[in-house]
């Protein structure tokens, strides 16, 4: 595996609405997509920062893992997980190397992420406790 860049970096918060201004002051650049992902039950705003962004995460449900995310961590939010981009090689391709690695998949296969990404995450217990994501440009 060998990502061109960080993609983006996953920020898990409680309300969107009272954070995005905050981020835009502390990042001199607006917010320029909010986006709601049904399937992982969270609604996402994104900024840019050079060729890489910031998704800030914020639950729809309880249920949501970014709600159990933030129940983990004292009510309060944090990185929650860092995306690399694999373009070149794709996700599919990716996740059978780590598998090979013996890497703990969350994803068998790619699915469809925000900003229409194909994406797929890599188990936390198998990259030293950090939640990684795979992301691939759509075609
Ligand atoms: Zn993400």
């Amino acid at each position: 595996m060998k990502p061109s860049h960080i993609e983006h970096l996953g920020i898990a918060v409680t309300s969107l609405e009272a954070t995005i201004p905050f981020y835009e002051k502390l990042l001199g650049t607006k917010c320029y997509s909010i986006e709601e992902v049904a399937d992982q039950k969270v609604k996402t705003a994104f900024f840019k920062v050079g060729q890489t962004k910031i998704e800030l995460l914020e639950p729809t449900s309880p249920e949501s893992t970014i709600a159990k995310f933030i129940e983990k961590n004292n009510g309060r939010g944090g990185i929650h997980h860092v995306a690399f981009d694999v373009t070149a090689e794709g996700v599919a391709n990716c996740l059978k190397e780590a598998e090979e690695a013996g890497i703990q998949l969350i994803d068998k296969a790619p699915r469809k992420g925000a900003e229409n990404l194909n994406i797929a995450f890599l188990h936390p217990k198998s990259t030293c406790g950090v939640l990684t994501e795979l992301c691939e440009q759509p075609k």
